[in-house]
């Protein structure tokens, strides 16, 4: 059975500087991106997710609030 891996809905995604998900990973394999130019305040895009690192335990899918990160 192939585990699921996280996928980062853009459009829910409000690519918060200090995102919750990101924070919580106990793994490293959240990446923030950093300040956007263009909106100060936040970040220029989602967080990336390294999926050599990644454990798919589904933590970062509990942790974001705008439920913009789902297991598939
Ligand atoms: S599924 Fe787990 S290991 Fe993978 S990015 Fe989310 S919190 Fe980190």
């Amino acid at each position: 059975m192939q585990l699921k891996m996280p996928w980062i809905d853009n459009t829910r995604c409000t690519r918060e500087l200090d995102c919750p998900a990101a924070r919580l990973c106990k793994h490293d394999a959240m990446t923030l991106r950093e300040e956007s130019g263009d909106e100060p305040g936040t970040a220029a895009g989602p967080p990336r997710i390294d999926l050599e690192k990644c454990k798919r335990c589904g933590d970062c899918e509990h942790a974001c609030r705008e439920r913009a990160i789902r297991m598939i």
